[in-house]
């Protein structure tokens, strides 16, 4: 009974960890919970999604990761590109500091 409270609660942590980084709460809270420590671990090593460059795809116009050689829409082999997008993290930022205060 003990060790399923122990990996209820690396999962949730795992999932938390996850779901900061911009990837799924679900996925991690999963690895974690079925891996403790070692999920856990993997989850607080693993990139963050929401910080990646981003580009868009040249044929359909899908915004995908930079490091990506192949759009997951249509299939496009895709070239390191000339411009990329800026992450979801600092375009919120940018959005943020735009906005008025008070
Ligand atoms: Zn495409």
């Amino acid at each position: 009974m003990a060790a399923v409270v122990i990996m209820f609660f690396f999962g949730l942590a795992g999932g938390i960890v996850g779901r900061m980084k911009g990837s799924s709460f679900f996925v991690w809270f999963l690895i974690s919970g079925l891996i403790p420590f070692l999920g856990l671990l993997a989850a607080v090593c693993y990139r963050w999604d929401s910080r990646e460059l981003r580009r868009q795809c040249p044929s359909c116009g899908r915004v995908v990761k930079l490091h990506d050689t192949l759009c997951t829409r249509c299939g496009t082999d895709l070239d390191f590109p000339d411009v990329a997008i800026a992450s979801e993290e600092s375009a919120r930022q940018r959005l943020a500091a735009s906005r008025p205060a008070g």
